[in-house]
């Protein structure tokens, strides 16, 4: 079972400030006195901080005395489970996924043709996300039964155990033997204390699973003997922590006073899941189940409201009137498997059927006015499926929630998009083998 201090040591928020200030001034780094006045501790302890983290590789000087994150450091690997897509990706010390060119440039000829083998079972499995970005992020269709999750994560996980392994040539490194651990988030119910999915309706997932049958004995004994760590998590609070990490709409400006200390996420993939970090901690709920607002009842779009077939139409859930059985049945009824589905199929559905642009900002705008006037959310990022869906209905969304009364909402599309849920598992794996709460309260 994971074990999470109520208070992260200072070491480790100061690495975490200065991780997160680099991306905001382009990795630049960040200079000792703004550290010591943003974070209110003394310039001397700033300084002494800073030096031990220096020594300890975790942090380096640049000539210019600033001090950054050195990305180098230690890995971390995300993966989530979603609703249409398994994804993968593994992150350096700065969150910053890693690149192929970055490696082909560390490594001979020699141990490059090794990464490539090792590459290739993945290959046989996934695909690269986006093959531009030459990135080590991938991805597959989603499986639907608990056999084929332990398949994926098996594959997952060898090909992790494989790099952590591998043999490099004289005077090389292998980064990936600083690989520390692997966050597995799902679409569903998770407890994340008791490290179970309770149930995942989309995953056909209906009775509460444990850590250790979502993954092979196998499995286990490999990443153990390389005292390699794992987790489950949610896959809507891992993208709200992306978001708010290294989704890039954190910065304040002029006219956003405000640091973002209140987000809120809307993930879609399938499903529908709600993301909150609540000043500045990741919200939890009773047993981490906040965020189920896919399945928000409610009652059909008004141009439904005869639809008989509709009124009968269970979600996967089992209960009748949830939000994403509308998306799925209502929203999108010409499209048969919304699973594998094209996002660029689904961005032209809508914006040639006024109707279905309606009902989607309806059926999204109606429960997400509830949580965010109640909580005075002002900021909400939409991400997965919806980075996409979201330009199109945005005005109709903005009517609903100025309807609601709270029209100082600002509604922000993701950049990260598909990538979301999986870069914040990687994030949350860091927080996790640490020990540590996710908060931005440094
Ligand atoms: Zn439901």
């Amino acid at each position: 079972m994971p074990k999470i201090a109520r208070e992260a040591p200072l070491d480790f928020k100061v690495v975490n400030f200065i991780r997160r200030e680099s991306r905001r001034s382009d990795g630049q780094g960040v200079r000792k006195t703004n550290i010591s006045s943003a974070m209110g501790i003394a310039a001397s302890t700033a300084s002494i901080i800073t030096s031990k983290l220096c020594k300890l590789g975790k942090l380096s000087e640049t000539s210019d005395n600033r001090i950054k994150v050195n990305g180098d450091y230690e890995y971390y690997a995300g993966i989530s489970i979603g609703s249409s897509k398994v994804k993968l990706t593994i992150c350096d010390y700065t969150f910053e996924p890693v690149t192929i060119d970055s490696l082909q440039a560390k490594f001979s000829t020699a141990t490059f043709s090794r990464f490539e083998e090792i590459l290739n079972p993945l290959m046989e499995q996934m695909s690269f996300i986006d093959a531009d970005k030459d990135r080590l992020e991938f991805c597959k269709e989603s499986p639907d039964n608990i056999e084929n999750i332990n398949c994926d994560l098996t594959t997952i996980c060898n090909f992790i155990c494989d790099l952590y392994d591998m043999q490099v040539e004289e005077g090389e490194s292998n980064p990936f033997s600083k690989i520390k651990s692997i966050c597995c988030a799902f679409a569903g119910w998770v407890d994340f204390f008791e490290a179970k999915l309770l149930k995942s309706p989309n995953l056909n997932i209906t009775s509460s699973c444990s850590i250790d049958r979502l993954y092979t004995e196998s499995v286990k004994n490999r990443l153990v003997e390389r005292k390699i760590q794992y987790f489950i998590e949610h896959n809507s609070k891992t993208a709200v922590v992306a978001e708010k990490e290294v989704g890039g709409i954190w910065v304040p400006s002029e006219d956003s006073p405000f640091k973002y200390d209140n987000v809120a996420c809307a993930y879609m993939g399938v499903g529908v899941g709600l993301g909150l970090i609540l000043q500045n901690e990741l919200y939890r709920g009773n047993h981490n189940l906040s965020g189920q607002i896919g399945h928000a009842q409610m009652p059909p779009h008004e141009k439904s409201l005869g639809d008989d077939d509709l009124k009968n139409t269970l979600c996967k859930c089992g209960k009748s009137r949830c939000m994403e059985m509308y998306i799925r049945k209502d929203v999108f009824r010409q499209v048969e498997d919304l699973k594998s589905a094209d996002i660029e199929e689904l961005a032209a559905l809508l914006r040639g059927d006024d109707t279905a642009a309606d009902k989607l900002a309806y059926y999204l705008g109606e429960p997400l006015s509830a949580v965010l006037s109640m909580l005075s959310i002002n900021d909400i990022v939409l991400t997965g499926k919806l980075s996409k869906l979201v330009p199109i209905i945005e005005s109709k969304l903005n009517r609903i929630f100025i309807d609601h009364g709270i029209a100082d909402i600002k509604i922000h599309t993701s950049e990260l998009g598909e990538v979301a849920a999986a870069r914040g598992a990687a994030i949350c794996a860091y927080f996790y083998s640490h020990e540590c709460p996710v908060t931005w309260n440094y």
